[in-house]
């Protein structure tokens, strides 16, 4: 072995040599890489004895991508496209041998071979979309020359990695096999020279091009279809642009404009916004201040109280994870229709194809039922989800402390309930913690762990890491009323309300957000919950609002009374203008003696959003949230913020805090009933030294 320099290596087996990437721990495509990569091709071309050359990674991967700490600074050469460009053109053939994930810049790389292989369980593709890019080292002008135009926009929209066997099929491989990378690239290299197999570089590939150059039409049918749902995101369409000059022009042309079309990309805010949760979501993981000793304990069993909603769905997820968990519910009764549901969601996902019958019965069997408290004896987690009510909560903890095993941690998905109070009645509340999971709790990726008092550091840590076990995005909350995420969305609430008496409609708030790319408005997520729930916290604490309280007191709950703010036909979610609630909204303003006023969209933006905001700012100052990015990632996660608008401390930043310090002193001044719209201290102090929540937040980590 011949070291190139301190990542890249090469040495030689008879007529076959090798190229070896060592950059623990992803073999990220930096510039020592590309250098080494770039010298090590050089020197195996002038050995006269190589005739074939295997390019590898050691460690857990092939080139997992691209070196993201580059992303913002300036470019270095070699470029990965000049580093591609010399695979491609090498004098002999390159075979890219591949475990592991190779994804963007790496499978990128993998494309500028003259073969790939890899073994069974490697995963490869391009994802730049959820970076709000594509993939501009050329993977969509090479893929589509693989693949064909259709499968790769298919690919490139969709953003997932795709396994060695489909790649195989879809003809990105030339072989699979099981081994070690530099074993089977030998193989492989061994029939390159042996049978002399034809090294075309996948530039040079035209037919799978042909068809689609002829009539483009069904590409931009596709294209058409696969971007139905992502309105106001910048990256769709340039992934569906740059494929498209895959046929409609040579590649080096292409790739001229695709590098112009990228960093205009990059520099955009929605992709800033996409790399900004990228890394938010590593940040969250970290929990300052606890000390070095403290580990999250193992998690092999759950146990899970209350088979309603949140409980059966909250199974799902271990299951999901292929932990074992029972659900103990009073009643058989209950349990049954409990366990009946969590069958009927997974049928529903084996007939969508999201899951197989054989993924949906070894879940199933994961999950199992009593109605004996003592079925949670063996647990080393227990979630409880019963009814939301302080005393029911209280005993059943009391209860189940005497149960367990020592060190079995205690989690209440209560949704509002001081966490406090209820580890007050524990022996020993070190293990109690709060885990407030979204509704549906098997699809909402976001999990606030609740932190008590009294919680321990490792109560702490093992709720962030079963929550990140079973797929969920863990971000810590300390303990306040809504914790972060409902604590903020009252603000919208009460803005909806008001926007309402003052001469909005229901469809015109929903709008102002879906038209800004959030699935659904505030309304018809009320509707859908049930408008009961806002209306016995708003009975709690004492806070009326006189619209949503007269709907609910008129009976209409929401979707599953066929009327809230909407109208529903049986069957069918679509929320329809309800002439009631119309007349109930006129009546309140006339009642309030407001005179109704017709209010644009931009004024519902500001007015459902900035106060939102503002409430982040103070939950940051109180320190309820660690960073700006976990607010963030709050509303990424559990409550439809789009992706591109990167979280409401984002969206602020990008807006500029002085204009949202501007016009909550104008909103406060017009609503002298609700201080909480004054702007918060931190917002004025970050706005008045023309700082951002990112600039904010980076000193408080140095400090
Ligand atoms: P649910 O009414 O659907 O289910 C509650 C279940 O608990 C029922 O099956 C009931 O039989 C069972 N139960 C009641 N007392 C019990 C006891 N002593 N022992 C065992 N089981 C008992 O309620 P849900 O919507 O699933 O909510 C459960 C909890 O999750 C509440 O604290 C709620 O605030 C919280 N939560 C709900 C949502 C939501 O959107 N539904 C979201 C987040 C958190």
């Amino acid at each position: 072995m011949t070291q190139i320099n301190e990542k890249i290596a090469i040495r030689t087996e008879g007529d076959i040599g090798f190229i070896v990437s060592d950059n623990p721990p992803v073999n990220a495509l930096g510039i020592a890489v590309r250098q080494g990569m770039a010298d090590a091709l050089e020197t195996l071309n002038a050995d006269p004895a190589v005739k074939a050359i295997v390019l590898y990674c050691v460690g857990r991967t092939f080139f997992a991508g691209a070196d993201i700490t580059e992303f913002n600074k300036p470019r270095l050469s070699p470029t990965l496209q000049d580093v591609i460009a010399a695979l491609e053109s090498s004098a002999k053939p390159v075979i890219a041998a591949i475990h592991g994930t190779a994804l963007g810049g790496g499978f990128e790389t993998a494309l500028g071979c003259a073969f790939r292989v890899a073994v069974p369980s490697a995963r490869m593709g391009l994802p730049e979309i959820n970076l709000g890019l594509f993939a501009g080292g050329g993977g969509t002008q090479r893929l589509p020359r693989l693949i064909g135009p259709e499968k790769a926009l298919e690919h490139c929209l969709s953003g997932k990695p795709i396994g060695a066997k489909a790649a195989l099929d879809l003809g990105i491989l030339d072989a699979v096999e099981e081994g070690e990378p530099a074993a089977i690239g030998a193989a492989f290299a061994r029939r390159v020279i042996d049978e002399d197999l034809p090294a075309v570089p996948v530039r040079d590939r035209d037919d799978k091009l042909a068809a689609t150059r002829a009539d483009p039409t069904a590409f931009d049918a596709l294209a058409k279809k696969l971007t139905a749902r992502s309105k106001g995101q910048a990256a769709p369409q340039a992934n569906i642009d740059s494929i498209r000059r895959s046929f409609t022009m040579g590649l080096d042309e292409a790739m001229a404009i695709d590098a112009v079309a990228n960093r205009e990309l990059m520099s955009g805010s929605q992709s800033r916004a996409l790399r900004h949760l990228f890394f938010a979501e590593r940040e969250a993981a970290r929990i300052p201040g606890l000390p070095e000793s403290a580990k999250a304990r193992p998690v092999a069993r759950a146990a899970i109280i209350g088979a309603g909603t949140m409980g059966g769905g909250i199974a799902m997820c271990f299951a999901g994870a292929g932990l074992p968990v029972v659900v103990i519910d009073t009643t058989q009764d209950a349990l049954d229709r409990g366990l009946e549901r969590v069958k009927g969601n997974y049928a529903t996902s084996v007939k969508r194809g999201s899951i197989t019958q054989d993924q949906m019965d070894k879940r199933l069997a994961l999950i199992s039922g009593a109605t004996d408290r003592a079925a949670a004896a063996a647990a080393d987690i227990v979630i409880e989800a019963v009814f939301e009510d302080m005393d029911v909560k209280k005993e059943i903890f009391s209860d189940l402390e005497k149960r367990v095993k020592p060190g079995t941690i205690l989690a209440s998905n209560t949704s509002a309930l001081d966490v406090d109070e209820i580890a007050a009645v524990l022996e020993r509340p070190r293990d109690f913690v709060g885990m407030h999971f979204f509704s549906p709790a098997n699809v909402m990726k976001l999990l606030e762990v609740v932190v008590a008092k009294d919680t321990s550091p490792e109560a702490i840590l093992t709720a962030m890491a079963v929550g990140k076990t079973i797929g969920k995005v863990p971000v810590y909350s300390g303990n306040c009323d809504g914790f972060i995420g409902n604590r903020m969305v009252a603000k919208r609430s009460a803005q909806a309300e008001r926007i309402l008496q003052q001469g909005g409609w229901p469809q015109q708030v929903d709008a102002a957000l879906t038209n800004l790319g959030f699935p659904m408005g505030p309304l018809t997520t009320n509707d859908m919950s049930g408008l009961d729930i806002g209306y016995s916290i708003r009975k709690r604490r004492g806070t009326p609002f006189p619209i949503a309280d007269a709907i609910v007191e008129s009976g209409r709950l929401g979707q599953k009374t066929g009327a809230g703010y909407y109208r529903y036909e049986p069957g069918d979610r679509t929320p329809y203008p309800n002439p009631e609630t119309e007349a109930v909204i006129i009546a309140t303003s006339e009642k309030l003696g407001i005179t109704r006023r017709e209010i644009a969209e931009e004024e519902m933006v500001e007015r459902l959003l900035f106060p939102l905001i503002n409430e982040g700012a103070r939950i940051l100052e109180e320190a309820i949230a660690l960073r700006a990015s976990d607010v963030d990632l709050v509303w990424i996660n559990g409550y439809g913020w789009p992706r591109h608008l990167g979280g409401p401390m984002f969206y602020a930043d990008e807006i500029g805090l002085p204009r949202i310090v501007t016009k909550l002193r104008e909103m406060a001044a017009e609503t002298p009933g609700d201080p909480s719209l004054q702007p918060a201290a931190l917002l004025v102090q970050l706005a008045d030294s023309g700082q951002t929540f990112a600039q904010w937040q980076k000193t408080r980590v140095a400090g």
